[in-house]
């Protein structure tokens, strides 16, 4: 896809999806000038999957956009993203959370992070499952460098973009009843759900993030 198409691209969505819903765009393997063109067409957030891609991208890009991390975070790699993101979105146990907890003290840093939930259930993925996501956010709501945020999650991928809606309800309820709780030092702020196919129903669902990748670059190569 040409530098147009992705501006062209970034307008269409910019244009459909409401004002309080942020446009993140999802970059894995794409390259330093296509990411430039979405940030020149309106996007301000931009989502990476691997801490070595994001070194090399922040160098060269910084500060024009805020960067999220929305990869499985190994933890021996917490070190490294802690100084590059600005969120982690990807946050599961609390062996990660104590890890980037010790980390951003280390360098003085309050993290703000979103808590992913498996909403699909699904055993090879990643995320915590919606009934063991209190506990988890107790724990972590009483670690001073790191800030709950809200939840992301991704669930099952179908072609079908309605297929998707139970998992981004299930999400959303989550995020309700943690709201309600009230629980002193977490926030139930944002909600990302949605990418290229099923962004419209996540939208509908809640979500106030959504990550696309695919509709803003074209397929990748793999
Ligand atoms: C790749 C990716 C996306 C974007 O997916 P598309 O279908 O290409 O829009 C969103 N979230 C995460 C975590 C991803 O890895």
């Amino acid at each position: 896809m040409t530098v147009r198409e992705v501006v062209e691209r970034v307008q269409e969505i910019l244009d459909v999806i409401p004002p309080h819903v942020t446009l993140q765009a999802a970059v894995k393997g794409r390259s330093p000038i296509e990411v430039n063109a979405v940030i020149e067409a309106g996007v301000t957030q931009i989502g990476e999957n691997y801490v070595q891609e994001a070194v090399s991208m922040i160098e060269l890009i910084g500060e024009k956009a805020s960067w999220h991390m929305i990869g499985h975070l190994q933890r021996n790699k917490t070190k490294p993203a802690i100084k590059l993101f600005d969120m982690i979105e990807t946050v599961d146990s609390w062996r990660l959370a104590k890890d980037i907890e010790k980390h951003c003290a280390e360098e003085g840093k309050i993290m703000p992070v979103l808590i992913e939930i498996n909403s699909g259930y699904e055993a090879t993925k990643t995320g915590v499952l919606p009934e063991n996501v209190d506990g988890l956010i107790e724990n972590m709501s009483t670690l001073q460098h790191l800030q709950v945020k809200g939840l992301m999650t991704m669930g099952p991928r179908f072609g079908d973009p309605e297929d998707s809606r139970p998992y981004f309800k299930v999400t959303r309820q989550t995020f309700e009843r943690l709201e309600a709780r009230q629980i002193p030092g977490v926030e139930m702020k944002y909600l990302s759900m949605g990418m290229s196919n099923n962004y419209l129903i996540a939208i509908e669902e809640g979500a106030n993030i959504i990550r696309i990748g695919t509709r803003l670059f074209g397929t990748r190569e793999e």
